[in-house]
């Protein structure tokens, strides 16, 4: 194992990385801005060094100094968390050339992943399900639109190095399309600097089941099951839970293979998801890997009773897979909610502000917080305005669900404005307690939930 590793990030990943790390004794150095110098994450390491000013594009996103610090503090390895540096190819590579461990999968498979078309492409090849769609090199305007006319409406066109939701647009008719396209090509090239798109068929009120994989150096693959994240707000997820409602073993499985597939079609190693939208049907399909620890990762945690980073920070020290996919199972369900500063009532307008009162629900075998602020800390207008993330576990899904109610009742915030009682209104919702959401729910009912 590490003697010492440098965490690539802030907030809340980067304190739930150093807490498995002081678990095994790991030694841990933060990296963090001018504007985080009293953060918890820099409270928490053994070192901080500061990486530079509160823009993230001139600290946490800037890898030659990071890499530099790693080298400067003897870490043998750095954990990018999500997000910022965490699937960029030439960071890996530069942390690679100085002999410092990425913890995360081979580079060619973050290449592999990391353009949405040449990933639909590879994944077709593995026999991964694809929805219809186009995926090809050909961007001229008059073959994407015969190609949309070929699939039928209603389209989605992504770009292809989009994320994060960013750079959608669905298409319902033939005449819409060509303008569609256009706007979806400027924002593509605006948000990620490339304006290469594919399309595919939009599926009506889909759910979103990704399969949390882990891989080995020798080739060694597990599924650690799926997770439900269809209630989303602008593709963007809002709660997360696990096990998926209605998902019997046998369709288990079936998604679990497709990933460990998907997985092995481009070498990976490491923690990975692969996800999925499904239909009513039970048929499936391919949409993205995401070559890294996902937010989510908690309700993984407390089904299953492991520790992910654990298992992240053994793989890359070279070690096997702690557990053969016969020694998994499921115990229980799951459900995770993201706290966010933000206003529900206009528009989840991010709000600033210092943190005046913050109390959660203690923690316990039911309850758990991980967040990256306590009170009397700023929400900063620099970064990702997440408070917590609250997840609950119980025997199952209903007493999960009673669960977080009695959780979300016993926040107490002062200072920003927040989320949770939107979020409390959404795990009330009948939709919700039924366990039939899909991602168009929380846009059709925001006027009830807001
Ligand atoms: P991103 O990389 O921005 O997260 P994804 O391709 O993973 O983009 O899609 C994000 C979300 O968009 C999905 O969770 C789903 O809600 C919706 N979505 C994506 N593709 C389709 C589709 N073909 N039909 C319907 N919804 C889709």
């Amino acid at each position: 194992m590490f003697k010492k590793i440098l965490i690539a990030n802030r907030g809340e990943i980067a304190c739930r990385i150093i807490d498995t790390c002081r678990r095994l004794g790991v030694r841990t150095v933060a990296v963090y801005s001018e504007a985080d110098a009293a953060a918890r994450h820099v409270r928490l390491a053994d070192e901080a060094f500061c990486v530079g000013p509160a823009a993230s594009s001139e600290s946490y996103l800037r890898g030659e100094r990071i890499v530099e610090v790693t080298q400067r503090a003897g870490a043998e390895a750095v954990h990018p968390g999500y997000g910022f540096l965490s699937e960029n190819e030439d960071f890996a590579q530069a942390c690679h050339d100085a002999g410092v461990v990425f913890i995360g999968p081979p580079i060619a498979a973050i290449r592999a992943m990391g353009a949405k078309s040449a990933a639909k492409r590879l994944m077709d090849e593995a026999g991964v399900p694809l929805v219809p769609g186009y995926h090809g090199d050909d961007q001229s305007a008059e073959l994407l639109q015969t190609e949309a006319d070929r699939i039928g409406y209603p389209v989605i066109i992504k770009a292809s190095a989009g994320g994060g939701g960013k750079g959608m647009r669905v298409v319902r008719s033939a005449d819409a399309f060509a303008e569609e396209l256009t706007s979806c090509q400027r924002e593509a090239q605006a948000s990620f600097g490339n304006d290469h798109v594919l399309i595919e068929k939009y599926l009506e009120r889909p759910r979103h089941i990704e399969i949390q994989i882990f891989a080995d150096h020798d080739g060694h693959t597990v599924s650690l099951f799926e997770r439900d994240c269809s209630a989303q707000r602008r593709h963007q997820k809002v709660v997360e839970e696990a096990p998926a409602p209605g998902i019997d073993d046998a369709q288990r499985t079936r998604m679990g293979e497709a990933a460990c597939n998907a997985a092995r079609a481009v070498d990976y190693v490491g923690a990975g998801t692969v996800e999925f939208i499904a239909d009513d049907s039970g048929a499936f399909y391919f949409m993205e890997m995401n070559t890294r620890l996902q937010v989510e990762h908690p309700v993984t945690e407390l089904i299953t009773g492991l520790d992910l980073v654990e298992w992240q920070l053994r793989i890359a020290a070279g070690e096997p897979l702690p557990r053969e996919q016969s020694a998994l199972a499921i115990a229980g369900h799951a459900i995770e909610v993201r706290l966010y500063a933000e206003d529900p009532a206009r528009g989840f307008l991010p709000s600033i502000g210092r943190l005046a009162h913050f109390v959660a629900p203690e923690a316990s075998a039911h309850v758990r917080l991980d967040s990256g602020v306590e009170q009397g800390d700023e929400i900063t207008p620099h970064y990702d305005p997440m408070i917590a993330k609250l997840i609950v576990w119980d025997h199952d899904r209903a007493a999960a669900v009673e669960r977080m109610l009695t959780a979300l009742a016993g926040l107490q915030i002062v200072g920003v404005r927040h989320n949770g009682e939107f979020l409390a209104r959404l795990i009330g919702h009948e939709a919700f307690r039924s366990g039939t959401v899909d991602t168009g729910l929380i846009e059709r009912e925001m006027a009830a939930l807001a």
